[in-house]
């Protein structure tokens, strides 16, 4: 009985917080803190197979729509015989003023909305703190890229469009930095990659190993490792 009566206070105040604090962006907050306590759908995926929040489409789709400053399309969903592609891909050209090259990238949905919030937050906030020039491009060297991981019998994630290559950065007054180049001796690529660490599961960067030493590779697969 004990129990019932304190769980019963426990949803009373629950209901009572809601009530007071009502506004939408508590709700949304507290629906991020109920998902992220359940575990995100792409910790759940299948090491070898495609990440379980393929199906994680629709959902996905309305939070994107909520994100301001994302320029963007949603795309058909595609795939080929070997099992790579994506359900809900969307191909991403801007965020927040800043460049993706090229014609953009094609993502999954979940990877557009990590990727928009590390540009957003992280990656502005680093630009304002070591730049006086704002940024206008990210460089990459793609996303969607059917093949295993060099040396493994594993998928990539680039098989998903669920990965991403970043390879510079370009700012308003023409200063241009490569991880390539630039990786020791500009602080703010390191801090970049240091922050990505906290937004993507995979953040693989040239202190991995030689195959990485002008990209840094962010991706949503089932592992989670920061090197
Ligand atoms: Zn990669």
């Amino acid at each position: 009985m004990k129990t019932i009566a304190l769980l019963l206070t426990a949803l009373a105040v629950l209901i009572a917080l809601l009530a007071v604090e009502h506004r939408r962006g508590t709700v949304v907050r507290l629906y991020d803190w109920i998902r992220d306590f359940w575990g995100e759908p792409e910790r759940m995926a299948d090491r070898d197979g495609p990440p379980a929040f393929f199906n994680d489409g629709p959902q996905c789709l309305k939070r994107l729509q909520r994100q301001k400053d994302l320029d963007y399309v949603a795309l058909d969903g595609f795939s080929n015989d070997r099992g790579c592609g994506a359900r809900f891909p969307v191909l991403v050209q801007s965020i927040a003023g800043i460049d993706l090259e090229g014609k953009g990238l094609t993502l999954s949905c979940p990877m557009a909305e990590r990727l928009a919030q590390w540009v957003k937050k992280d990656v502005k906030h680093l630009v304002r703190t070591h730049k006086k020039a704002e940024l206008v491009q990210i460089n990459h060297m793609g996303s969607y890229n059917c093949r295993k991981i060099a040396g493994s019998s594993s998928w990539s994630q680039h098989s998903f469009a669920n990965a991403i290559d970043v390879e510079g950065l370009i700012f308003k007054d023409g200063e241009r930095l490569t991880i390539n180049k630039d990786w020791h001796s500009q602080p703010i690529l390191q801090e970049l990659a240091s922050t990505a660490c906290d937004r993507f599961n995979v953040v693989l960067s040239p202190n991995y190993n030689a195959a990485h030493k002008d990209h840094l590779h962010f991706d949503l697969g089932p592992r989670k490792t920061c090197r």
